[in-house]
């Protein structure tokens, strides 16, 4: 006899165990079925939380060479000891993921591992590892989300030929490493490895890196990471690698057209985006419809064509993120417990997690300017903030873009030292529908970064005050 709930969440990522948890603190009898074995999807167990703690310990070591003797703290020996730099980060994917298991137990939620593919409209059978389990549900909710996507003739070994995943645990920093994407992936792995040893060369299709992004930030990320070393092809597409050899061989081609070259390198990081996944969900023979890019098709409610069947996350249209995932889980646990469920897209925030950051909320100048609404620009550079002086992280800026009639703020762009966690405060200003003269007239503690934030928006009115 199968086992009844009122939702069935597939998949046990962020959309997946946040959408479990929800259901279950509305009283909704709720299951969440993972086929990785350990819940926490791509985020927790080889996304955002191992690439981050890898990008923290690196930074500390770049930050202990190159900032250390200028603040008077003597290292004479600095060595990386990658062994234990890994173990760390597993250590924390480790209590992370049991940390899911032990949220579910609060909440009352069972977590089931296996393969869950939708059989009928309301019927889920799982392949466990003893067999197969048959669920019924009055609710199914897909959170199957993303999967690497391949580069057209170049295999993924995960050795010399790496995804992220690969790079995220590479035994030894290779001589030289070639990233094929100018992504944030791309970009925080190219970090975490050119910052212990390795020579880092990103191969973009693009003319520019971080496609979507503010070309004025986009700019200077590229100049900054330039001077730490990087190295920039732009405008160039990777058309093959040979690697029958001890080196690999890569050959590539201007975007454009034109001559290819052969550039050598010792792995490949392939990190030209990701792919919605939804093999062997039974999607197909029940009548869900995915659109040209693969993502499930559904309505502003999470509805997919077939009654009682939602989606979330990664695996249906916008932004590839953990928390875009966890927005649409709450909301779609809320909307399945009868309640308004919504999210505001404006006002999800962006980041990447390099030195320095780059975080944006809301819609960039290139947006503004295609859609014809007048916007005024306030802007405040991390070299008069006092703070980023103290602690010698001056690189970047703040620029907020709001509404030239009503000051209404429509967007917030930074590149600077830890704008990551300072994009919360843009964030919610957008939530809440805040003018830039909100901001500027709200205390901020001195000495803190965040004074760029109000001094920015200060400029929208005219009168920045420190500069
Ligand atoms: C290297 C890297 C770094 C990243 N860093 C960040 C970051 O810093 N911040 C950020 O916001 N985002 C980051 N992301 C993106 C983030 O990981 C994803 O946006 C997020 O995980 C999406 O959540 P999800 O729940 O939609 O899907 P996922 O996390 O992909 O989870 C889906 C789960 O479904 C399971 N599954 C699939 N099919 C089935 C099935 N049929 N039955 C059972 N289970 C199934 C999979 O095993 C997987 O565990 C990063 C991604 C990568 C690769």
């Amino acid at each position: 006899m199968a086992d009844t709930f009122d939702v069935v969440v597939i998949g046990g990522g962020p959309g997946g165990y946040n959408c479990a948890i929800r259901a279950g603190q509305l009283g909704l009898k709720t299951a969440c079925v993972d086929k990785r074995g350990v819940f926490g999807g791509t985020c927790l167990n080889v996304g955002c939380i191992p690439s981050k703690a890898l990008l923290h310990a690196s930074e500390l070591f770049e930050e202990a060479k190159t900032h250390f003797p200028k603040f008077g703290i003597v290292t004479e020996k600095l060595s990386v000891d990658l062994k234990t730099m890994m173990a760390h980060k597993d250590k924390v994917v480790g209590e992370l993921t049991k940390g899911v298991e032990f949220l579910f137990k609060k909440n009352k939620v069972e977590g089931i591992v296996g393969e869950g593919r939708i059989t009928a409209p309301g019927k889920i059978t799982v392949k466990t590892k003893d067999g197969t389990r048959d669920l019924e549900a009055e609710n199914i909710v897909i959170a199957t989300g993303s999967d690497v996507t391949p580069l057209p003739g170049v295999t993924i070994d995960e050795k010399r030929i790496v995804s992220s995943t690969g790079a995220l645990s590479l035994a030894a920093p290779p001589k030289r490493l070639l990233v094929v994407g100018a992504g944030v992936v791309g970009l925080e792995l190219g970090s975490v490895w050119r910052r212990l040893g390795s020579q880092v060369t990103v191969v973009e299709f693009l003319d520019r890196i971080i496609p979507g992004t503010d070309g004025e930030v986009a700019k200077q990320f590229q100049r900054l990471l330039e001077r730490q070393g990087m190295t920039f092809r732009l405008g160039t597409k990777v058309t093959g690698v040979d690697q029958k050899g001890d080196i690999l061989k890569v050959t590539v081609e201007p975007a454009a057209g034109g001559a290819a070259e052969t550039i050598e390198a010792d792995t490949i990081l392939v990190s030209i985006g990701r792919s919605p996944y939804t093999a062997n969900l039974g999607l197909d023979e029940i009548g869900i419809p995915r659109d040209k890019r693969g993502r499930v098709v559904t309505d502003a409610q999470f509805k997919t064509h077939v009654s009682g069947i939602y989606a979330i996350g990664d695996v249906r249209e916008g932004a590839m993120l953990a928390h875009k995932a966890e927005d649409e889980a709450v909301a779609v646990a809320e909307i399945i417990a009868g309640k308004p469920g919504h999210v505001n897209y404006d006002a999800i925030p962006s980041v990447i997690y390099t030195y320095p950051e780059v975080a944006v909320v809301g819609r960039s100048e290139e947006d503004l300017k295609a859609a014809n609404v007048a916007y005024k620009v306030g802007k405040f550079p991390f070299t008069a903030n006092a703070r980023a002086k103290a602690n010698l992280t001056t690189e970047g800026f703040v620029k907020i873009l709001a509404d030239a009639k009503t000051d209404r703020v429509l967007g917030v762009h930074m590149i600077g030292p830890d704008v990551g966690n300072m994009i919360g405060e843009a964030s919610l200003a957008i939530e809440f529908s805040a003018a830039a003269e909100d901001i500027a007239r709200t205390s901020h503690a001195h000495p803190t970064l965040t004074e760029a934030i109000r001094q920015a928006a200060m400029g929208v009115g005219g009168w920045t005050m420190q500069m």
